[in-house]
């Protein structure tokens, strides 16, 4: 079957969309092994072996619920299980990622407050602790941020967000989504104190898509013996019970489970802290070559520059699917497309996950020569400035 019809045969295919990302050879080949009984002995000991390691790349010492899902799930376990209908609950439209899990709510019948931005920062720090402050009565249950906005390439500080919500001396539960930023960006589940780290198999964690992620505090657990929003296949609680020996209530996606044991064990291998160090220092790379070129990333505050993507605005006037057509139709590379009101205005160059710098060299090197040959005007060289900076002569 070819999967693929329109790509040249030679070279290998560039996947820089942020997420999918391109999957490790070695994780390939841990799928690559008999799918084995859920309900036998063995399952339970990989299981339980599992659980318990997955849980260090949320830096939390409590447990970690595993879905065979895509991240959307994990978003509406996160919130099926901790509130109920009519619940008020504030989130932050930092793009579209945070628009898509507004919309979700509204639509599970919660009472999203919606604190807006221009998609160029992320959340507003200032903005959360006024509205926790005005709510004297504690009405708001929940405050969902989007750690990494996919959409925009802007990361927004969690850390802030928690001594905000300290600092108003709000009870609400923090409800965080790292789906693109887990291990590829700092995140520390239990030190910020966050109550469900939502997350996904695709993205940082270097696996194809079919597996989601809830981490889960103790408060968290404490509210989904009260909360009444309906829930069977989401249901933390039957999952936590068989997760206990190692298993699980219905099917796992057990091929998906042993590339999600490799995987942790390549992040571990090379050390989160030197992980993160790799993904700020080709994001760094990356935006030297978008400023060389003449062009300005969509996120507009330093401070909140994203290392797991860069979104590029192009010029008034040039289209960025036709930049992208012309990349992937000449140098078989797939970049990510502007979403909703940044359809056509930014291309995202996904720089996460199981990725080098000859990787990020030849993905530059493949948008220089698609500016060029889609006609945009550009100033030659960001290549070779994002190339000094990783030789450390920038
Ligand atoms: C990819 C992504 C999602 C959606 O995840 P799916 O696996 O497509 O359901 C949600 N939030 C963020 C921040 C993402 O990057």
């Amino acid at each position: 079957m070819a999967y693929f019809q329109s790509k040249p045969a030679a070279g290998r295919h560039f996947l820089q969309i942020p997420g999918p990302t391109n999957v490790p050879d070695r994780v390939l080949r841990a799928m690559d092994n008999p799918t084995m009984d859920h309900r036998g002995p063995d399952f339970g000991r990989m299981g339980k072996a599992l659980l318990d390691k997955v849980r260090a790349v949320f830096k939390t010492e409590g447990p970690v619920v595993i879905y065979p899902a895509s991240g959307t799930g994990a978003w509406e376990a996160a919130l099926a299980n901790t509130l109920s209908p009519g619940d008020r609950v504030l989130m932050c439209e930092t793009g579209w990622f945070a628009h898509l899990w507004h919309e979700m709510a509204t639509r599970l019948q919660l009472q999203p407050d919606y604190i807006r931005t221009d998609w160029r920062r992320g959340a507003d720090v200032a903005a959360i602790e006024a509205k926790l402050r005005e709510d004297k009565g504690h009405e708001i249950k929940a405050v969902c941020v989007v750690h990494n906005e996919t959409s925009t390439g802007c990361a927004s500080r969690i850390d802030e967000v928690r001594r905000a919500m300290d600092a108003a001396g709000h009870p609400a539960l923090l409800l965080v989504d790292t789906i693109s930023s887990l291990g590829s960006i700092d995140y520390r589940h239990d030190e910020w104190g966050v109550d469900v780290t939502v997350a996904g198999s695709q993205k940082g964690l270097m696996l194809p898509p079919g597996l989601s992620f809830n981490a889960v505090s103790e408060k968290a657990l404490k509210a989904s013996e009260t909360a009444r929003m309906p829930r069977s296949f989401w249901d933390w609680k039957p999952m936590l019970a068989a997760n206990a020996t190692g298993y699980f209530p219905y099917t796992p996606a057990t091929n998906l489970l042993y590339a999600l044991d490799t995987a942790v064990d390549m992040l571990l291998e090379e050390g989160l802290d030197n992980v993160f160090a790799r993904h700020d220092r080709h994001a760094e790379a990356t935006r030297r070559a978008v400023r060389h070129w003449g062009f300005e990333t969509q996120c507009a505050d330093p401070r909140h520059h994203s290392s797991s993507l860069t979104a590029v605005r192009l010029p008034e006037g040039h289209s960025a699917n036709a930049l992208r057509a012309t990349i992937l139709e000449k140098f078989n590379m797939s970049l990510g497309n502007g979403l909703g009101q940044l359809n056509d205005r930014v291309f995202r160059i996904g720089h996460l996950g199981d990725f080098g710098d000859l990787q990020l060299v030849g993905t530059l090197g493949g948008v220089e020569m698609g500016l060029k040959a889609a006609g945009i005007p550009f100033q030659p060289g960001g290549v070779l400035a994002a190339m000094d900076y990783l030789n450390g002569n920038a």
